[in-house]
């Protein structure tokens, strides 16, 4: 069978240049990528599995020896070369790293689709692709509840937030649609922009998982529908803007949608954290004072693998009061906090390691709150600080950028 691996190989000595190449082919053929690893290690210093099991197998640098030994035939796609691959929690520092210029992350992308062309791959990815086939959501829960964490809000008339038409359309992720521990998330989003008078909608049941945990873990050929109707809805809208709150869903949107669709998208894709930085520069909104001392962490697919590490910054700054200390990792370089690449449900105990990592680089800060803006980000690192907690005299509070806005503004 022609694998995309073997794809790389067959275009590798032809030295062909064709547009019908694979993806995988194509990063290849760039720079060859692949063969352009110098083994010199750097990125065995960086990577969080790395740091945390001390396996050269589990290494960016090992995994690509093994990718190498496949492209040229001396083993095939079996289980321990799937477990390695699917160990990463594709935060792509090893990419962003790497000074060779290797693209580690868009070739362990290429090959997942191998591993799940060549079935072997984690069982617990059949269940998320069941998930979202069967309820077009990452929870068995069927679509009709992904406004449960607006509905539970006393007082709430439906009809103020799903509109037929409106200028902005907020796209709010199935973690925060679902699970109750992230819906202060979009609570405090739809009260700002309520706030700031932005005629703005929901999309309810017809918004649908935005594909994101399919396209990471190799099973891109299921994105292009959900893809294609999240798209429309948003057309139908006849919105100008659409936001997410989920760095994974904006990744997803704004740098994935087109290219699955082969369709222009005719509306402005932005992450909350940009969208609140407008309102509050254009005065829509002023921040009131809050004394605190605050460190912020990119989540990666914001940060490094979307370029988004000014503006959450700056809104946190706009808020009077707020002194901002980094951490000893941040922008490009940023930590991950052991919550991406579906990590968590492979190896928890592994998550759990490296969100402890990073809950330590918080503490070192000495920072009353811990802000990120991704609501699993903020998940990870709570619980991590949870269990970190004796090793402060306070606590330490995790908050996502628009909930700490909102507490500005509500004084
Ligand atoms: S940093 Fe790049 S060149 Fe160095 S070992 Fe890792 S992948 Fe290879
Ligand atoms: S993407 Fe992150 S976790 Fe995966 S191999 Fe690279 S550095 Fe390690």
């Amino acid at each position: 069978m022609e694998t995309k691996i073997n794809s790389i190989k067959t275009q590798h000595n032809k030295k062909a240049k064709s547009t019908s190449q694979t993806r995988a082919a194509r990063v290849f053929l760039k720079g060859d990528d692949l063969f352009a690893c110098s083994r010199c290690g750097t990125c065995l210093s960086i990577c969080p599995i790395y740091k945390n099991t001390l396996n050269e197998g589990f290494a960016p640098r090992g995994k690509l020896s093994l990718i190498e030994a496949v492209v040229n035939g001396k083993i095939g796609f079996t289980d321990k070369l799937s477990e390695k691959i699917y160990t990463c929690t594709m935060c792509n520092l090893c990419t962003t790293e790497c000074p060779s210029g290797v693209k580690v992350s868009e070739l362990f992308r290429a090959v997942r689709e191998d591993l799940i062309e060549n079935s072997k791959y984690p069982e617990v990815l059949d269940y998320l692709k069941d998930k979202i086939e069967k309820a077009y959501n990452i929870t068995f829960d069927t679509n009709q509840g992904r406004l449960d964490w607006l509905k539970q809000v006393p007082d709430t008339d439906i009809n103020d937030y799903v509109k037929p038409t409106a200028d902005v359309v907020y796209f709010v992720g199935c973690v925060s649609s679902f699970s109750p521990r992230s819906f202060s998330i979009p609570r405090a989003i739809v009260k700002i922009l309520k706030k700031a008078d932005v005629d703005f909608t929901l999309l309810g049941e017809d918004e649908w998982c935005c594909g994101f945990p399919l396209l990471s873990s190799g099973m891109k050929e299921e994105v292009g529908a959900l893809a294609m109707h999240n798209i429309e809805k948003v057309i139908e809208k006849k919105a100008k803007i659409l936001l997410t709150s989920c760095p994974s869903c904006f990744h997803t949107w704004k740098h994935e949608y087109e290219s699955l669709t082969g369709k222009k998208i005719p509306f402005e894709i932005l992450h909350i954290s940009q969208y609140l930085l407008n309102l509050v520069n254009a005065e829509k909104i002023k921040p009131g004072k809050l004394d605190v001392r605050v460190t912020y962490h990119d989540p990666c697919d914001l940060g490094r693998n979307s370029g988004v590490f000014e503006q959450p910054r700056q809104l946190l700054k706009s808020i009077p009061g707020v002194e901002l200390v980094e951490m000893q990792t941040s922008k490009k370089q940023a930590n991950c906090c052991g919550g991406g690449g579906n990590i968590e449900s492979l190896n928890q105990a592994l998550s759990a390691k490296i969100a402890d990592s990073r809950a330590g680089e918080i503490i070192d800060t000495k920072a009353e709150i811990a802000v990120s803006a991704c609501q699993q980000c903020e998940r990870t690192l709570a619980t991590a600080l949870k269990k970190r907690k004796g090793d402060t005299d306070y606590k330490i509070k995790v908050m996502d950028v628009s909930e700490i806005l909102l507490e500005s503004l509500e004084g």
